[in-house]
């Protein structure tokens, strides 16, 4: 591991976070650019990220111009080259520990670079609100491209690939600004916030819809709210758990205490 951070979680806040872990029954996690810093991904969002210093291409701009495609196709696979190499971290592990359980009910994310997966969470568990930067699909029929194939086709013909059965224009599964959020993800991320006793926020600041609505949602509904954010949230006051340190450290030692273990039985 390359990770050398100074433990900055208290005993007595391990053996909380586990009590909530343990006295839960169905844990909805929901994860933000936090967890990935952790992997040494930029949170491209932040003051000084990556949107503060390239103009980000709309979702009208990829429609209606030829160059913007090639641009946008030319960043997303310089995104990928940096998600290929991250590696995952006791966060997305333990996440995995969680979700794969049977206290698990399901994964909300805000990030696109495919890690959680990678830690061994099936994507029929993983509600990826703003989309996946290492996949692509027709934006018209939806059928898949992978990101090697459209570079492929990108290298050959000079052009934006186009979908093989309709024609249609092909697009990694990010959601562009300008994009809207699909409507199914926004459903299924509902849901789970609605059926779940622990709604469990990890790397996230909370700020930007759905994400800051849906911790209320869970509240409304009877869960129980704990937030792992090293900066502070607008929804701080409700939170029944608030733990200001890096994701990893904390939910690896507070996994050890739980009932799950701390069974890293993933890659
Ligand atoms: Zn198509």
């Amino acid at each position: 591991m390359m990770s050398n951070k100074v433990e900055d979680v208290s005993e007595e806040d391990v053996q909380r976070l586990a009590e909530f872990i343990d006295t839960a029954a169905r844990i909805v996690v929901f994860t933000g650019a936090g967890i990935s810093t952790e992997s040494g991904i930029a949170d491209f969002r932040s003051p000084g990220g990556i949107w503060s210093q390239i103009k980000p291409i709309q979702f009208d701009e990829f429609l209606s111009r030829e160059d913007m495609r090639m641009e946008d196709w030319r960043r997303r696979f310089v995104f990928q080259a940096e998600f290929d190499a991250a590696p995952i971290n006791d966060g997305h592990r333990g996440v995995a520990t969680i979700i794969n359980s049977t206290k698990g009910l399901g994964l909300i994310t805000q990030n696109i670079d495919g890690l959680h997966q990678r830690a061994g969470i099936a994507d029929s568990d993983v509600v990826e609100i703003h989309g996946n930067g290492v996949r692509a699909a027709c934006l018209d029929c939806q059928s898949p491209m992978s990101l090697a194939e459209a570079k492929t086709i990108i290298e050959q013909t000079g052009q934006s690939p186009r979908c093989g059965r309709c024609g249609g224009l092909v697009k990694s599964k990010i959601i562009s600004f300008g994009q809207p959020m699909p409507q199914d993800k926004m459903v299924d991320a509902e849901r789970l916030a609605m059926s779940c006793d622990l709604f469990l926020v990890l790397g996230s600041s909370l700020v930007v819809q759905p994400a800051a609505s849906l911790p209320l949602v869970a509240k409304n509904n009877g869960s129980r709210l704990a937030i792992i954010n090293k900066q502070s949230t607008p929804l701080d006051a409700i939170a029944d758990f608030l733990l200001p340190s890096s994701i990893g450290t904390s939910l690896q030692k507070a996994l050890e205490k739980s009932a799950l273990g701390g069974s890293s039985a993933n890659i």
